[in-house]
């Protein structure tokens, strides 16, 4: 009764420690929330130009994810993506939307960077749609993080709204610190944008030499940078500083070099700006024929990619050419055009505002929305997780005390058995109470069957109605449980059905110890045919080859014999190799015993645990491996030794095993010692 406290005790200690495993794992799934949701952001990142319509998916994954768990910075994080790739497919209005979601989340998170690179996100956006009151509010308050991977795009942005404004001075002065920052970090490409917007600022003020230095600097680094891209579009800006000075010959000169280089980069925009301004030389020349056509080229390609400004540019000047050119019918049909593309551009820019305020609200009262059902789910989630833990305990608790109660009944008879035996041994030589002893023995063997019967009938129905009870519940509470619930419950059922194997293969071992075996002449040729009919699916299936020599026939318990070469032969196929299976089974006559060889070409076993495996329950790999509970082999051997005979293995690891196995001629049953003491 002791030993069964102490076995119940720990197997208490167990279920405990598994549950607390769940747990551990439970917390281990956060860990792992936040790598997947990692993951999600980086392949997200890597796609935004290329293909910014994967990144949104795959950013809105991460965004429900780090809001499932709780995890402001990358909330804010996928947010601001989500937005960045709208930004990319030029839906500003959906993008703000996402940055003002990215700003509630940061400011929950408390990371200054996160807030920092929400508010130039929002800056960015509203610099898109030409809401520079805003935008610069924004960048102020991105400034106040005083974050340098972001002070230079904050710099940057500002001078481009000031630009655009025509504030020059102070778009010089955001240039410049722009412009310091890039040569500290020695981004040379940076610093040759910011020098050709520098130009841009001195050209616009008629600053000439300055503008043209800026350029020239920027011509330089984009030439020793390789960049053709860069290099073009500073091109097209010095042309016209020469055009602004009134030298045509050399404007047209350098636009045209600009034009043959951008052709190689179909860069589209710049085409269309470049055709643009190489009509307005031919105009200014007097070619008004050679302007027109260029100027329409380049209309025709605005308009194909939808650049508004251009088209609005090309319009106007080709209005002008075609005038001077005294062709007013045409001309008036393209000052219509420009009438109604800038009536529907004001009309887009009116309703951009309306719609900016609507979204902003939007968002918010979505935002308020997810806190809400956010904290609900919690809860419930919570709740559920116990309920199923406390579940999950319960019934380990229960296949805890039904394992501790079959293996202590196992150990007392067994010990109660091997006493006998050695007290009957003793009478024996004393020749006293031979009778009684034999009772007891007697009595004892019908002990051991009860056990069987115990095992078979009585623990199975109870492990039986477990297996039941759990898959009902998880039917049952199906929508209720998360994805761990499930992988609980999937634990739970492979539990039920590996001890129930587990009691399947105890009672097998049990009925060959304690039955009576019938002695006849058994011809092993026809045993093999039989194992090889009950096993044909299998060897089917692994393409297993069976080589059965000539066998005798000698006298013994038919269905024993069968169990044997059955055992024998699947787990040769079991533990198989890379190769199909190969098994030789051959008898050699050896005095007056036979010795019998199953050779297979599996995985081998190594040395150390060639004599172990013969071992109840003993196995050299896990469940995950290899299927099975321990026993085949020791029924094999406990076969063998009813046969008066003696089993073992010969084998290298990796180079397949060779099974040896002596059998008498048997005129009855007899007991092997050695079998009571493996
Ligand atoms: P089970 O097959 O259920 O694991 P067995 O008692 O039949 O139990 O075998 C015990 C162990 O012996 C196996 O787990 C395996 O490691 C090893 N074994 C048995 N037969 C072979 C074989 N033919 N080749 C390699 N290893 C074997």
């Amino acid at each position: 009764m002791k030993k069964i406290t102490l076995i119940g005790l720990l197997l208490v200690i167990t279920s405990i420690m598994i549950a607390q495993v769940n747990l551990d794992s439970l917390r281990r799934t956060a860990q792992g929330d936040v790598e997947a949701i990692d993951a999600l952001l980086k392949t997200a990142n890597d796609n935004i130009v290329t293909s910014p319509r994967r990144t949104i998916a795959i950013a809105k994954q991460a965004l429900i994810l780090s809001r499932e768990a709780e995890r402001f910075t990358q909330g804010a994080e996928s947010a601001n993506m989500l937005g960045r790739a709208y930004s990319v497919l030029a839906k500003y209005d959906t993008a703000l939307s996402y940055f003002f979601i990215a700003e509630g989340f940061s400011q929950r998170s408390g990371d200054p960077h996160q807030q920092a690179s929400t508010y130039v996100n929002i800056g960015a956006a509203y610099t898109y749609m030409q809401e520079y009151k805003q935008a610069l509010r924004y960048y102020a308050r991105a400034l106040e993080f005083n974050d340098e991977s972001l002070n230079k795009r904050v710099y940057h942005n500002t001078a481009a709204i000031y630009m655009d404004q025509e504030n020059y001075k102070m778009a010089r002065e955001y240039l410049l610190k722009s412009l310091e920052i890039s040569r500290e970090s020695r981004d040379s490409i940076d610093m040759a944008t910011t020098m050709n917007i520098l130009g841009e600022a001195y050209r616009n003020t008629s600053e000439f030499s300055e503008a043209q230095d800026w350029y020239d600097k920027a011509l330089a680094i984009f030439e020793s940078q390789g960049s053709e891209y860069g290099w073009v579009i500073v091109m097209n800006n010095k042309g016209t500083l020469y055009l602004d000075q009134g030298e045509k010959e050399l404007a047209l000169k350098i636009y045209e070099q600009a034009l043959k280089t951008n052709q190689k980069l179909g860069n589209q925009e710049a085409e269309a700006t470049l055709l643009t301004n190489i009509g307005v030389v031919y105009r200014l020349k007097g070619n008004y024929d050679r302007g027109r056509s260029y100027l329409k080229s380049a209309l025709k390609i605005a308009l194909e990619n939808g650049y508004l400004n251009r088209v609005e540019k090309a319009l106007l000047e080709l209005h002008e050419t075609l005038s001077l050119g005294n062709k007013y019918k045409e001309a008036y049909k393209v000052q219509n055009r420009y009438i109604s593309l800038k009536d529907s551009l004001d009309q887009l820019r009116n309703d951009r505002q309306i719609q900016e305020l609507q979204t902003r609200f939007d968002a918010k009262e979505r935002e308020l929305a997810l806190v809400h059902s956010n904290n609900e789910n919690q809860q419930l989630r919570l709740g559920r997780q116990q309920l199923l833990l406390v579940m999950i305990a319960i019934i380990l608790v229960v296949i805890a005390l039904v394992v501790a109660l079959i293996l202590n009944r196992y150990w007392v008879i067994r010990r109660l058995n091997k006493n006998l035996e050695e007290s009957n041994s003793q009478i024996q030589s004393q020749n006293m109470r031979i009778s009684g002893n034999n009772d007891r023995l007697l009595r004892s063997n019908k002990e051991l069957k009860e056990f069987a019967y115990i095992v078979s009938h009585d623990l199975k129905e109870p492990l039986r109605m477990i297996g039941s009870y759990v898959t009902l519940i998880e039917r049952r509470y199906k929508d209720k449980i998360d994805e761990d619930g499930r992988d609980f419950f999937t634990f739970a059922t492979r539990g039920v059905k590996q001890m129930k194997q587990l009691l399947d293969d105890l009672l097998k071992y049990m009925v060959v110890e304690t039955n009576e075996y019938e002695v006849e002449k058994v011809a092993l040729n026809d045993v093999l045919t039989g194992v090889e009919a009950n096993l044909l699916s299998r060897i089917k299936e692994t393409n297993t080859f069976l080589e059965i020599g000539e066998l005798p026939t000698l006298r013994g318990n038919r269905s024993l014999l069968i169990l044997l070469f059955q055992n024998l032969i699947s787990n040769a196929i079991k533990f198989r190799s890379e190769e199909d299976p190969h098994i030789v089974i051959s008898a050699l006559k050896d005095n007056n015993k036979f010795l019998f060889t199953v050779k297979d070409n599996g995985i081998g076993v190594s040395e150390d645990y060639q004599k172990k495996i013969f071992s109840i329950f003993y196995r050299v790999y896990g469940k995950h491996q290899y299927e099975g509970t321990g026993i085949g082999l020791s029924i094999c051997q406990k076969i063998v030794g009813l046969h008066g005979g003696k089993i073992w293995v010969e084998s290298e690891e990796g180079k397949g095993s060779t099974f040896f196995f002596t059998l008498g001629d048997m005129e009855k049953m007899v007991a092997n010692e050695d079998l009571i003491t493996a």
